[in-house]
């Protein structure tokens, strides 16, 4: 491990300050970071705890959002009553991911930030245009099976890992960004980046820059959603292929809806195709089958992950029939 300096900030003024020095990154609940410190992916030089920082409230809005602080911990917003009964496919999905110890640690902040889990990133023998820009990309002919079917480009096909942020992709959260001038709201679609020619880019965060809050929107969708998990075993595991759902009913008629996939595409994926799909047609199987085809409609599969293709419509359709039974 490389050397680094430690430092606990109190006021995001001082967070912010220290941020800018070098090669600094914040740590929460460290449960990426340090990992990948370990494993000399990640080399900061400095590294700033925020943790004294005060973002760690679930607060209800007078317009009826909810906002979350961002060093909320995962175990808390998942067992959350309001998150539970407001948004339950996001406390589905926050329940889907890690181990009940990891919730406890992992933060709302850190989960939008965590890295892919390519095992090509994480071993710093193979090349990986993502750890070093220009380097080559093992996972291109190498073994795939975990790899993206969606907004991969020739540089990466990594997966972005995070259970939570499919969620809020279908319930249209806004994520809160504090810089040293000022702050910034980027709705959540826009927040992580497709990997193009700059797969080290993940996010739209500039070096120096803190998430401070995620927000909720009341939302037409209520309890009315469902986070549905394939995975190669039952629990403390990445997903292969995962649905977020959110629907809007007008007696047996699909309103509107959010459909979300997760594991299977390099950022937090909106199937837009299938929310068209859904929008004005029955609630039902054959409507859920339809959608869950148009969701893959862009699918490109690799050598070794074909299999998700069928697997996220699966996910889809399943997800689909638990939103509507709640
Ligand atoms: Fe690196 Fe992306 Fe290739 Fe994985 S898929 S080795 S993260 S460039």
């Amino acid at each position: 491990m490389h050397p680094f300096s430690y430092e606990k900030v109190t006021n995001e003024h001082e967070a912010l300050e220290r941020a800018r020095l070098g090669n600094a990154t914040f740590v929460a609940g460290g449960t990426t970071l340090v990992d990948l410190m370990k494993l000399n992916v990640e080399v900061p030089t400095a590294l700033v705890d925020i943790n004294g920082l005060p973002l760690n409230q679930i607060e209800d809005r007078s317009d009826g959002s909810i906002r979350i602080g961002a060093l909320v911990r995962n175990g808390d917003l998942a067992h959350d009553s309001r998150i539970q009964s407001r948004y339950r496919v996001l406390s589905e999905a926050i329940l889907a991911g890690a181990s009940a110890q990891l919730r406890n640690m992992a933060t709302t902040g850190g989960n939008l930030m965590q890295r892919t889990r390519c095992y090509y990133f994480r071993d710093p023998v193979y090349p990986c245009n993502k750890r070093q820009p220009g380097a080559g990309c093992a996972a291109m002919d190498g073994y795939n099976r975990i790899h993206a079917i969606l907004g991969a480009s020739d540089t990466c096909i990594a997966t972005h890992p995070s259970d939570m942020a499919v969620a809020l992709v279908a319930l249209d959260a806004s994520v809160h960004i504090r810089a040293a001038n000022g702050e910034r709201v980027v709705p959540i679609t826009e927040f992580h980046l497709l990997p193009g020619d700059t797969p080290d880019r993940e996010t739209v965060i500039r070096p120096g820059e803190l998430i401070t809050y995620v927000t909720l929107p009341s939302g037409p969708f209520g309890p009315r959603s469902a986070y549905v998990k394939l995975r190669d075993r039952a629990s403390y595991e990445f997903a292969l292929a995962s649905a977020a759902v959110a629907l809007q009913l007008e007696g047996t008629t699909v309103r509107s809806a959010r459909v979300a996939l997760g594991g299977v595409a390099t950022k937090p994926w909106r199937a837009l195709e299938a929310e068209q799909v859904l929008t004005g047609a029955a609630a039902n199987k054959a409507t859920f089958l339809n959608a869950a085809d148009a969701a893959l409609t862009g699918a490109v599969p690799r050598r070794h992950n074909a299999y998700k293709i069928e697997l996220a419509k699966r996910a889809v359709v399943r997800a689909l029939a638990d939103a509507l039974t709640h």
